[in-house]
């Protein structure tokens, strides 16, 4: 069994409001979210954070962020939304595992 938590969240062993599933990708709603809509979506594959990335991974990425504005759709968000992607301790990440959170709605906070 996986201690990442993501990755069992992937493989079914802790829930999920899962939102989007295919081949490559899981999105879901985040446990705490910080807006109106709130999505973390992780590659299923394991990669720990962007500085894991390698040019293995860059039809994964670009996949990802691809898939983003069909997720923002289909959750209402006609107007736009942001995304974000914590990188290490000091970046503000707390699980290793890499994820894109997709924010967004009425209440969404200024940036900066
Ligand atoms: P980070 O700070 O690493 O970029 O973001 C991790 C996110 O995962 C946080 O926004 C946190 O609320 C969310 N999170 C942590 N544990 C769980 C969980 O068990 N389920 C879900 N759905 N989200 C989680
Ligand atoms: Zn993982």
């Amino acid at each position: 069994m996986s201690d990442c938590l993501f990755c069992r969240i992937v493989a079914g062993e802790i829930p999920a409001e899962v939102v989007h599933e295919d081949e490559l990708t899981l999105a879901f709603r985040d446990i705490n979210p910080r807006a109106d809509v709130h999505l973390l979506l992780i590659p299923k594959q394991h990669v720990a954070s962007l500085e894991e990335l390698d040019e293995s991974h860059d039809a994964l990425v670009a996949y990802m962020l691809r898939l983003l504005p069909r997720l923002a759709r289909e959750q209402g968000l006609a107007d736009g939304f942001r995304t974000i992607i914590n990188t290490g301790p000091a970046g503000g990440q707390v699980v290793f595992h890499l994820h894109m959170h997709l924010l967004g709605g009425p209440t969404l906070p200024g940036f900066g």
